[in-house]
């Protein structure tokens, strides 16, 4: 599980988180929801420990973590980006097998079985070799999914995965990312899909100003929205 309590993140004078709170337990899925710059990457990368807050707590499997290190930390949560942030110049076996090795400090043989194991899963075991220039989107979002899946995290972050993707290999990352919700994975999912929120989310929260203005699960969420704020997003994306 991953909790935060009374995050806050300020850039300057802006503000940017103004005291969220939020919880996803075992093997739930909650997707982030809200208007552009409301702080929901923001959200993930303090989870990420990419962006250290300035106050709150973040708990993983009720541990407190703002004070470990930000690398031992990142072997227990997974993201997944917008852009893949795969290295261009690697193989697709390379991109997994090396984090792989430097992080979890596994030897060739182990970290090249895992990494099979799970371009198998994604349905990518025949671009072992590749480069992920010769991929297409969707395939390199898988994997770079694949990637993170392998460090075995306790929790998986994903930061609009599919927003950079042509529409037609949209439906094939979602459902992996739907599969994983099914597996029982702890997902925290920023998203602009709506179906996939409500259909796949255990709890929907929607972000605005850096606040979560409303959370719950996605038939209130969307069928009886009770903020001004919501009504008016969902109007604007459904
Ligand atoms: P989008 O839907 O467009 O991805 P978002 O909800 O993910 O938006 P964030 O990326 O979290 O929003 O940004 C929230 C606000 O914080 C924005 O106003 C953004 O410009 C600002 N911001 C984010 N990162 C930084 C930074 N490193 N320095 C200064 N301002 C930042
Ligand atoms: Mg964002």
């Amino acid at each position: 599980s991953v909790e935060l309590r009374d995050i806050h993140v300020s850039f300057g004078t802006l503000e940017v988180l103004r005291g969220v709170d939020l919880s996803v337990g075992k093997g739930e899925t909650t997707c982030v929801i809200g208007p552009s710059g409301s702080g929901k990457s923001t959200l993930l990368r303090v989870v990420n420990r990419l962006q250290e807050p300035d106050s709150g707590d973040i708990l993983l499997d009720g541990e407190s973590v703002v004070a470990t290190d930000a690398d031992q930390l990142r072997r227990r949560v997974g993201m997944v980006f917008q852009h893949f942030n795969l290295f261009p110049h690697r193989t697709v076996l390379d991109n997994i097998t090396l984090p792989l090795r430097s992080v979890k400090g596994l030897d060739k043989a182990e970290a090249q079985q895992i990494a099979r194991d799970r371009l198998a899963e994604v349905g990518l075991a025949d671009k072992a070799p590749y480069r992920p220039a010769a991929l297409s989107g969707g395939q390199q979002q898988r994997v770079a999914i694949a990637r993170a899946l392998a460090m075995d995290p306790e929790v998986m972050l994903f930061d609009e995965a599919t927003s950079a993707l042509d529409p037609e290999l949209v439906k094939g990352v979602l459902e992996l990312m739907a599969g994983l919700a099914e597996r029982g994975l702890t997902l925290l999912v920023v998203t602009h899909e709506m179906g996939f929120a409500r259909q796949v989310a255990d709890h929907v929260a929607f972000m605005d100003r850096g606040r979560i203005v409303e959370l719950g699960e996605p038939a209130q969420v969307f069928e009886a929205p009770e903020s001004p704020r919501l009504k008016r997003f969902l109007s604007q994306v459904l």
